[in-house]
């Protein structure tokens, strides 16, 4: 617990689970006020989380998203983070990708940012202030096969980053993204469930990151938190990995990499 935010407002997407969740607890341990916005009202995800509201949203459609900034600002009065955490993944090869496909990732995980943003930053400058922190991906500068549309939206989140930290700056606000590597939510648990061995794929992915092991939720959204507050107050226009330096380790054929693996996998 702290006071780092306290008296701030606070919009997460996506916020009922995963990542999204652990930003929106950790960001209310800091004193914020938020308001989480999700496909369902989950109200009974309510239990237990002080200074979270849930209300109901869909960052595709702008009527909703009009909708759900009118009912926090009429709640809370002001907006002065806006976390753009909501995102969808496809798990398919170039020719199995349909053009539906495409549209949906593209309208989720990076229109979506797109139509927050331009939704929250009148009221951010009618304050003169804020941050806008996008949980982009390592799959914007890295790609795991069959994500060719999903790390395209994710670069496109690093580009719509650059772009909203030029433009915004001369009004006091900040914009900043996260890029996270392999975290342990639904969205990846499903991926992991796929194969038979469970317990291989999970000491082989923790054996990707030099620190030995994937990530959990609260691990992002301490970085949020970070770019989020004054203590990151001249930090803007960054894409931060979040990934146990997963995307700093060249890779080496497996037989020379056993020494280090090995090493990795030491109690
Ligand atoms: P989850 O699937 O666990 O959670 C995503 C949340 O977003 C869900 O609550 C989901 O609602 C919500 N959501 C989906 N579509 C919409 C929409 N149209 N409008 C509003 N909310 C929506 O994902 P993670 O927590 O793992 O991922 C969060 C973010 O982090 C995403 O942007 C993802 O791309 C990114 N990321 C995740 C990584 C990981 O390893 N987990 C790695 C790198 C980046 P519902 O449950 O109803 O579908």
């Amino acid at each position: 617990m702290g006071n780092r935010l306290s008296g701030k407002v606070a919009i997460v997407t996506g916020g009922n689970r995963g990542i999204g969740r652990a930003i929106a607890e950790r960001l209310a341990d800091e004193g914020a006020l938020v308001a989480v916005g999700d496909l369902r009202d989950d109200r009974s995800a309510d239990c237990g989380a002080e200074g979270l509201t849930f209300m109901s949203l869909d960052v595709t459609k702008e009527v909703s998203i009009r909708t759900f900034i009118d009912e926090v600002l009429q709640k809370f009065g002001r907006i002065d983070v806006l976390v753009n955490n909501a995102g969808i993944v496809i798990h398919k090869c170039i020719d199995e990708q349909t053009a539906e496909d495409w549209d949906r990732l593209m309208a989720v995980n990076l229109r979506g940012p797109f139509l927050m943003a331009k939704h929250v930053v009148p009221e951010m400058r009618r304050i003169g202030l804020g941050t806008i922190v996008n949980i982009g991906s390592v799959e914007g500068y890295m790609v795991n096969p069959w994500h060719t549309a999903y790390a395209a939206t994710k670069s496109g989140v690093h580009g719509l980053t650059l772009g909203l930290a030029v433009d915004l700056g001369p009004d006091g606000i900040r914009c900043n993204t996260v890029c996270p590597g392999w975290i342990d939510t639904e969205l990846n648990r499903a991926y992991v469930e796929m194969h038979p061995d469970r317990s291989l794929i999970e000491r082989e992915l923790g054996q990707l990151h030099p620190v030995g092991r994937i990530g959990a939720p609260k691990e992002i959204a301490n970085a949020v938190v970070w770019l989020a507050s004054e203590d990151s107050s001249f930090v803007s226009g960054e894409m931060i990995s979040v990934d146990g330096a997963r995307t700093k380790k060249i890779s080496l054929p497996a037989i020379l990499d056993e020494e280090y693996r090995a090493k990795l996998t030491k109690p």
